[in-house]
């Protein structure tokens, strides 16, 4: 058919309800024809993830913590078993101790650094190692990162250091896979209400500030993310890697608006 991704598979990685970044991505895919197979962190998540991956056709459900090496060698294994190739994978997952992400990023502590870079950065490096032996030429690994990695924003702090490691990490893991035709991309979304983002401190007033200060006077929806994603997962962007794609109204673009940017 001329859908933008009949034919293709992939695995999408960081549904945890109906409003994960992870989940508007998903659809997106899916109303392009793509198959779909999620995997879910804990048991407690299995059944807010199972009717969602049901909704999108979808019955290849697993379980996967990344910190856990047998874990995500257990996904590709069984995603081994039921296709016998993979087109894309979306990886959406982070986390930091929600103590630390409030106050200075001084007070990080060692603990939660190696904890939050572990999670939030490596594990896209070693879902990669397992996908790509069953990926083809045209294969696209896609993970989600924020502008608190280039320049600092209230409260992120350890997520800001993790995020700028994920964004280097997708540069060096483009130019290893290019050879392969497999093509490696971030998309840096602007802030969206979601299980994670509740974590961070003063969410709703970064919710506003990028509102009032984003060219587009508004923030992103997760059908917004969805459509970006669709580009960077499907052929539309063959020529495209190792990039960090912002989808943030603009935000990121800005030095300072015009006062009376802020609706009256
Ligand atoms: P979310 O809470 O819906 O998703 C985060 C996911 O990470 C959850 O599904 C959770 O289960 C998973 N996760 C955490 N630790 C895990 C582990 N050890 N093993 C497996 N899975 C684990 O929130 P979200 O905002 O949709 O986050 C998805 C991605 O988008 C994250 O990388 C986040 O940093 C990024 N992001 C979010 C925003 C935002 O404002 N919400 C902006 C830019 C980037």
């Amino acid at each position: 058919s001329s859908l933008l991704m009949s034919g293709k598979r992939g695995l999408i990685m960081g549904v945890a309800n109906d409003r994960s970044i992870a989940w508007g991505i998903a659809k997106a895919l899916h109303e392009q024809g793509a198959q779909l197979a999620f995997t879910y962190q804990g048991d407690a998540l299995a059944k807010r993830v199972r009717p969602l991956a049901e909704s999108v056709d979808s019955n290849l459900v697993l379980p996967c913590d990344v910190t856990d090496e047998d874990s995500i060698d257990a996904v590709f294994e069984s995603l081994g078993k039921s296709w016998d190739g993979l087109d894309f994978v979306v990886h959406a997952i982070a986390y930091a101790d929600k103590d630390q992400l409030k106050g200075r990023y001084l007070a990080t502590t060692r603990d939660n650094f190696v904890r939050s870079l572990d999670i939030s950065c490596y594990s896209f490096t070693a879902v990669a190692q397992r996908a790509v032996p069953m990926m083809r030429e045209g294969g696209s690994l896609l993970t989600l990162t924020y502008y608190g990695a280039e320049r600092v924003m209230p409260h992120y702090n350890v997520m800001g250091v993790a995020k700028a490691a994920l964004e280097a990490s997708v540069r060096y893991l483009a130019a290893d896979l290019g050879a392969e035709g497999i093509r490696v991309n971030a998309l840096s979304a602007g802030p969206i209400k979601t299980l994670a983002a509740s974590g961070i401190g003063d969410f709703r007033y970064i919710l506003k500030w990028n509102e009032y200060n984003s060219p587009l006077r508004r923030n992103v929806s997760l059908d917004q993310v969805g459509g970006s994603a669709l580009y960077l997962l499907s052929d539309l962007s063959s020529g495209v890697t190792g990039e960090v794609h912002h989808v943030d109204s603009g935000y990121h673009t800005v030095g300072m608006m015009e006062v009376d940017a802020a609706p009256q």
